[in-house]
């Protein structure tokens, strides 16, 4: 997708802080974090959202989850035995959950505490 943000910043077009790349994702922090820590999980191929995930896309959305596992266990945010500790993954899916980039990412959140339901 020649006009994508997200396929730019994969092409390294567009400049980004990567925390972590392999053949199906790239790792990102994201611009205007929401916490100390707001990476960005993408796959490389261009895909618009869950809305539109085809089949073949199961691989790296799975993917995309074990990434954010081991992100999360580098970094230190792992749940610890007592549960406690975490980080949040989200996709936000459309306009009105607040999808404002239409390729597939999902947020890694951590170092704070979070509240539920979100506003
Ligand atoms: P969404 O609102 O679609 O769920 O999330 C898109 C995210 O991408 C937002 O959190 C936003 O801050 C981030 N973002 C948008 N443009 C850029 C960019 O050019 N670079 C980086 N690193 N993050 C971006
Ligand atoms: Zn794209």
């Amino acid at each position: 997708m020649e006009d994508c943000i997200f396929c730019k910043i994969v092409r390294k077009e567009i400049p980004s802080r990567g925390v972590y790349e392999d053949e199906l994702v790239y790792v990102f922090h994201d611009i205007n974090p929401v916490a100390p820590t707001h990476l960005l999980v993408v796959p490389k191929r261009h895909i618009v959202g869950v809305q539109s995930l085809e089949p073949e896309d199961r691989e790296v959305v799975g993917h995309m989850f074990y990434v954010a596992r081991k992100l999360g266990e580098e970094l230190g945010y792992a749940p610890n035995e007592e549960l406690a500790g975490g980080y949040r993954l989200v996709f936000n899916v459309g306009k009105d959950a607040g999808q404002s980039v239409f390729h597939l990412h999902l947020h890694f959140i951590a170092g704070r505490t979070m509240g539920w339901p979100p506003g």
